[in-house]
């Protein structure tokens, strides 16, 4: 089992492509994911692969969608630099579309929903097994309180976290904190 989360600088990345999450909220995630060794992840909108390579890390099996090519090409050159794609297949599609071929998760990340948020929630929700879990991360508000409402009209209890992190420069004066954007989290247990 893995416990260490790989540095933000690590990750090769391209301008055409968001990502990595930072690694502060990568570490949380993980924790809201409640991750182990047997688990099958699905990471919907997988970006640099930032989230994609620490689930390869530690679940059985993951499947990570996007529907940039850039994505799934920047996505696939981390997990070959870390050694982990045998772990993961990469599914080149829309978020939705391609859920509805996957059978037997139990886990679903949604990093990325181009405002399709509640279809990819409710067929996700739907599909996962009870004790299954579902995490969204978004920058803008709505995808999360849109998130809180469909969880809550499937029957779920959601949990909502904003994280505000800092990082200190250090200065020949001190140390001065700058802020990175918040994100928020909500999670839910299938129920
Ligand atoms: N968690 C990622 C960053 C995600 S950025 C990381 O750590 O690297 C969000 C991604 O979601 C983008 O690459 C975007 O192309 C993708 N995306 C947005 N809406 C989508 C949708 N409906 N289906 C598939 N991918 C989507």
């Amino acid at each position: 089992m893995y416990f260490d989360i790989t540095p933000d600088d690590e990750f090769i990345k391209t301008k055409k492509v968001p990502g990595p999450t930072k690694e502060e909220i990568r570490a949380l995630v993980i924790s809201k994911t409640r991750l182990t060794d047997e688990d099958v992840v699905v990471d919907v909108g997988c970006g640099t692969g930032g989230l994609t390579l620490e689930f390869a890390k530690r679940a059985r099996r993951v499947y990570s969608i996007d529907m940039n090519p850039d994505a799934i090409k920047t996505t696939r050159s981390n997990l070959e630099k870390f050694g982990l794609q045998n772990k993961v297949d990469l599914i080149e599609n829309e978020g939705l579309a391609a859920l509805d071929d996957i059978e037997d998760f139990t886990k679903l990340m949604i990093g990325g929903s181009g405002g399709n948020i509640d279809n990819i929630i409710e067929t996700g929700y739907l599909k996962l097994p009870v004790g299954g879990r579902i995490i969204i991360t978004s920058i803008v508000l709505e995808t999360a309180t849109d998130a809180v409402h469909m969880l809550k009209e499937l029957g779920a209890e959601p949990e909502v976290v904003t994280l505000n992190v800092s990082r200190g420069t250090i200065l020949d004066r001190g140390v001065m904190m700058k802020a990175l954007n918040p994100i928020t989290i909500v999670s839910a247990k299938k129920i």
